[in-house]
């Protein structure tokens, strides 16, 4: 069993060894009977530790990011702030996107650089840049790639060889691409990072993280901190992302292929001033991305000719596009990053311009959403 999509439906998910069950059940027990004292059936002992549907997850998420080892959390940034406590040490010094999720920045910029952690933003598209940024001190590479909201696109495979000529770990987070796209282990990353709340579970109705790497010292630190820091997912949550999981390859080709045809409708309309997809030629990181994904996403951001209010217009007149925030469910959404999702690192190196509206195109049928936008655009 190697296929993508063989793995998305059946890793980790054999029939229940109980009943048959050829969906992993929802185990909502935060407890497990012990035959004698110590004496674990199947090595659960309370679920904060583990919990079987958990673990079928986990387990699944590994196996689609071709790695030894899969861990999930509550939230994104539950898996970020559980990861950066295991592999760093106060002082340790990072390199962040210079563009990434504001929530990302956020949690290094207010919470872990009170507690010692220093970090440069640098352009992560930019290999000499990136190199030039770093010190002796520097423990991690922190990528995002496509990055959001401006979708730059930084070399995988060309970070992985910087990070490891200066013992740093490269961390990548593979939210906007998914596993399908993009399997950043495979060219050389330590450890991938998602929100699962996105295109994993692919249906807006959870919210949930994970991390996958493959085994180690560093290894051993993650799920020691896993259990030490309990930021878990309950059962439920778990089930219905590796629900969204089962589908995940033919969602992603159906995101692609509407994204493509809302792209090409974007860049001839006159009131779009710049379209930023990494599918397009003139896309700085077209090449790279042409080597390192299967396909470039359903994510789309765009300027307007007419600056923030053409912007917050556009956003306010959609009707199939629903303004909202988050990414990656089955219907398409629109925001605007700066008052929106980036809101949290205004003022700061990462501040996104005004004139930005981002899509995240759904599965729905793309003349419907290439009708309504243009309604919008006017
Ligand atoms: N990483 C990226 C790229 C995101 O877009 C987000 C959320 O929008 C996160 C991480 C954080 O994930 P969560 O909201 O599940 O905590």
């Amino acid at each position: 069993m190697s296929g993508f999509d063989t793995l998305a439906i059946h890793a980790g998910q054999e029939p229940d060894p109980g009943t048959g069950s050829v969906v992993v059940p929802i185990y909502q027990t935060s407890t497990y009977k012990q035959d004698g004292v110590g004496g674990l059936r199947g090595g659960y002992e309370y679920s904060r530790s583990a919990n079987p549907t958990r673990t079928a997850l986990e387990t699944c998420l590994a196996a689609l990011e071709a790695g030894s080892r899969g861990l999930a959390f509550a939230s994104g940034l539950a898996a970020e702030d559980c990861l950066l406590h295991a592999a760093l040490q106060p002082g340790d010094h990072v390199l962040v996107p210079d563009d990434a999720y504001g929530g990302t920045f956020r949690l290094f910029a207010r919470v872990l650089s009170r507690w010692g952690l220093r970090y440069d933003a640098v352009p992560l598209s930019d290999l000499d840049a990136v190199r030039a940024a770093v010190r002796p001190d520097t423990a991690m590479i922190w990528a995002e790639t496509p990055t959001n909201p401006l979708l730059a696109i930084a070399d995988i495979a060309g970070l992985a060889t910087l990070a490891r000529e200066h013992g740093a770990l490269l961390v990548v987070d593979n939210t906007f691409a998914s596993p399908y796209l993009q399997q950043p282990l495979t060219l050389g990353a330590d450890v991938v990072v998602h929100s699962t709340t996105k295109y994993l579970g692919g249906h807006s109705d959870v919210v949930g993280g994970a991390l996958v790497f493959n085994d180690g010292d560093l290894a051993d630190a993650l799920i020691f901190h896993q259990n030490a820091m309990g930021g878990v997912p309950g059962p439920f949550d778990c089930w219905l992302v590796l629900r969204g999981v089962k589908t995940l390859g033919v969602r992603m080709d159906r995101h692609c292929v509407n994204a493509e045809r809302i792209v090409a409708m974007l860049t001839s309309h006159p009131a779009v001033d710049r379209v930023l997809y990494p599918g397009l030629p003139d896309h700085p990181g077209h090449q790279v991305a042409a080597k390192q994904m299967r396909g470039y996403g359903g994510m789309v951001s765009f300027t307007l000719r007419g600056g923030e209010q053409a912007a917050l217009a556009v956003c306010e007149r959609t009707g199939v596009f629903t303004l909202g925030e988050s990414l990656g469910g089955v219907e398409s959404l629109i925001e605007h990053p700066h008052r929106m999702t980036h809101a949290a690192v205004a003022g700061s190196e990462l501040e996104v311009p005004g004139d930005l509206v981002r899509l995240s195109v759904g599965i729905e049928s793309a003349d419907d959403l290439i009708a309504d936008l243009n309604q919008a655009l006017g």
